[in-house]
C-alpha cells in the first residue's frame, strides 16, 4: 500500500476530514510524526459535533464483542419493526439497507467472531495506554477512571449469560469479577433491590466523552494543527491515475493535501463514493439524556460506569462543574439520516434505567442528544489506504467501539500513512473487503 512517507527538509501536508475521535486521534498522532496536519469539521465545535464522538456513553469498553454477534440478526428481526424495541429498523425497501442487513446476518456467526475478536482484543490492550497518555501529556481533563465497567442484570435467570459472556472473553486476558446481589447493592447503593447481581468487567475505563474530544481537538493547534470548524468537505480533486491531490471546500476553497483521511464517522460513505470507493454503512442512531443530581439527598451515583443487562441502557456517571451528573444513553435505530428524533426512544432511555436505578425521577434533566454510530456489516473498523487512490485513506466505521477504539486507529493510521509498520494488525479491517 502507497505511503506519504516524511522526506528530510520536505513538509508533507494531511488533510484529516472529521475532527470525532478517530480523526482528532489521527491528527495528533500525525503532527507527532512531523507532518503538517489540517482537520477540516463542518460542526461548530468538537464537543457537540454533529457526530458521535461528543455524545456517546463514554464507556471505554476493551474487549467489547462486535455487534455481529452469533444470534444478533434474528434477535434483531424479532425487533426490528417496534418502535419501542432496543433495535428498530425503519421499514423500507431500500437496495443498500436489504445488502447490508444480508451481510450482516452472514457475519453473524462464531468464526466471524473469533476472527473479530483476535483483531478487537488486541486493539483494545493498546488502545487505553495509547489514550492515557494522550490525556496526561495535554493534561485533559474527562472524569476517566480505568475502574471497568458492571453488568447489572435484573433477571437472575440472566446472570448466567452475563457471566458466560465475560469468560470468553478470558481468553483475551480480560478479568472479570462476579457480584452477587448483596455484595453489588453494598458496592452501588444506588440501585434497586430488584437486581440480580453484575459482572464486573475490570479492565475497562469510563470518562466524559464531550470532555475528551473537546480537550484532544483543543490541545491539536500546540502541535501545529490546523482545525478549521464550520467548514465542509464537497469533494476531492484527483490526478488522472487516481492521486488524490486536493480537497474541495463548500465555501469553493481547494486545500492541496499530499495525503486525505476520511475520518467523517457515518457521513464517510458518501464521501469515499465520491471517488469511485464502496464502504457500505448504515448509521445506527442512539440518543442520550443528561441528568443533574439534586444537591440535596441525592442517592449515592454509581461508581462506575454500568451496563444495564435486559435494558441495554448504558449509565455513566460524570461530573460538571462540581456537579453530579448522569448520562443515559443508547437504542439502536437504523433509519435514513436525518429523520426527526423517536421520543418515546428517549423516553425509553428513562424507563429502562428508573427500573434498575433509585432517585432517577428526582433528578433534573439537563440535555438531550441523538447522534449515529458508523456500523459496516461485518461490526468491525475500516483502516487503510484505498488502493488505486494514492494518498487516500480511510478510518471509520466503529459502531458502538468507536470511543474506546479511536485512539490505537488514529496511531495505526498515521503508521499507515508513515509507511510504518502498525502498532495492531490491521489487515483484517482493509477498506476494499467488502468489494
Ligand atoms: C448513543 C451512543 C452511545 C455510544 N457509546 C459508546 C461507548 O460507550 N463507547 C464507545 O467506545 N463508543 C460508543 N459509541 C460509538 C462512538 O461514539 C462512535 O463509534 C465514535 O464516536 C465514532 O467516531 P468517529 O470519529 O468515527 O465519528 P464522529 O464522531 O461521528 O465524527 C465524524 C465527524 O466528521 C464530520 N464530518 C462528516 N462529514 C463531513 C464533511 N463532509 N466535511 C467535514 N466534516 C465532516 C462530522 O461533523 C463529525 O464531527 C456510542 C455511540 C452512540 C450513538
Amino acid at each position: 500500500m502507497h505511503s506519504v512517507a516524511l522526506t528530510p527538509g520536505f513538509s508533507k501536508h494531511i488533510v484529516v476530514v472529521g475532527a470525532g475521535i478517530v480523526g482528532a486521534s489521527t491528527a495528533w498522532h500525525l503532527a507527532k510524526m512531523g507532518y503538517r496536519v489540517t482537520v477540516v469539521e463542518r460542526a461548530a465545535n468538537a464537543e457537540i459535533a454533529l457526530g458521535a464522538s461528543g455524545g456517546n456513553a463514554g464507556l471505554l469498553s476493551i474487549g467489547h464483542y462486535p455487534l455481529t454477534r452469533p444470534g444478533a440478526s434474528l434477535r434483531g428481526i424479532k425487533w426490528m419493526f417496534s418502535r419501542t424495541a432496543p433495535l428498530y429498523i425503519k421499514p423500507r425497501l431500500d437496495r443498500e439497507l436489504l445488502t447490508w442487513l444480508w451481510n450482516f446476518h452472514l457475519h453473524c456467526n462464531e468464526r466471524h467472531l473469533a476472527r473479530a475478536m483476535k483483531c478487537l482484543a488486541a486493539m483494545g490492550w493498546q488502545t487505553l495506554e495509547i489514550l492515557e497518555n494522550m490525556l496526561q501529556e495535554e493534561q485533559i481533563r474527562c472524569d476517566y477512571a480505568r475502574d471497568g465497567w458492571l453488568d447489572v442484570v435484573m433477571k437472575p435467570e440472566n446472570m448466567a449469560h452475563a457471566q458466560a459472556e465475560a469468560q470468553s472473553l478470558e481468553q483475551f486476558g480480560y478479568r472479570w469479577q462476579r457480584y452477587d446481589q448483596a455484595e453489588l447493592l453494598q458496592r452501588e447503593p444506588c440501585l434497586r433491590e430488584n437486581v440480580a447481581g453484575a459482572i464486573h468487567m475490570k479492565d475497562s475505563a469510563h470518562c466524559a466523552p464531550h470532555d475528551l474530544i473537546g480537550g484532544l481537538v483543543a490541545a491539536l493547534p500546540k502541535h501545529g494543527v490546523t482545525v478549521r470548524f464550520e467548514t465542509t468537505v464537497k469533494n476531492f480533486r484527483q490526478t488522472r491515475s487516481g492521486t488524490i491531490t486536493a480537497v474541495q471546500l463548500e465555501n469553493g476553497e481547494t486545500l492541496l493535501a499530499d495525503g486525505v483521511v476520511i475520518a467523517a464517522g457515518v457521513w464517510s460513505d458518501a464521501l469515499a463514493r465520491l471517488v469511485g470507493v464502496k464502504i457500505p454503512m448504515q448509521g445506527a442512531r442512539g440518543y442520550h439524556m443528561q441528568l443533574e443530581y439534586p444537591s440535596d439527598n441525592a442517592p449515592a451515583a454509581p461508581s462506575t460506569g454500568m451496563v444495564l443487562h435486559e435494558t441495554f441502557v448504558a449509565v455513566t456517571p460524570m461530573k460538571h462543574d462540581g456537579k453530579s451528573q448522569l448520562r443515559l444513553a443508547g437504542t439502536l435505530e437504523i433509519a435514513p439520516l436525518g429523520e426527526p428524533w423517536m421520543n418515546e426512544r428517549l423516553a425509553m432511555l428513562m424507563k429502562g434505567s428508573d427500573a434498575y436505578l433509585r432517585g432517577i425521577e428526582a433528578m433534573t434533566p439537563i440535555a438531550r442528544w441523538a447522534g449515529y454510530r458508523p456500523c459496516t456489516s461485518d461490526g468491525l473498523p475500516i483502516i487503510g489506504g484505498v488502493r488505486n487512490k494514492p494518498g487516500l485513506y480511510i478510518a471509520t466505521g466503529h459502531a458502538m467501539m468507536g470511543m474506546t477504539l479511536g485512539p490505537v486507529t488514529g496511531k495505526a493510521m498515521a503508521q499507515i500513512i508513515a509507511g510504518k509498520k502498525t502498532c495492531v494488525d490491521v489487515s483484517a479491517l482493509d477498506a476494499h473487503r467488502f468489494e
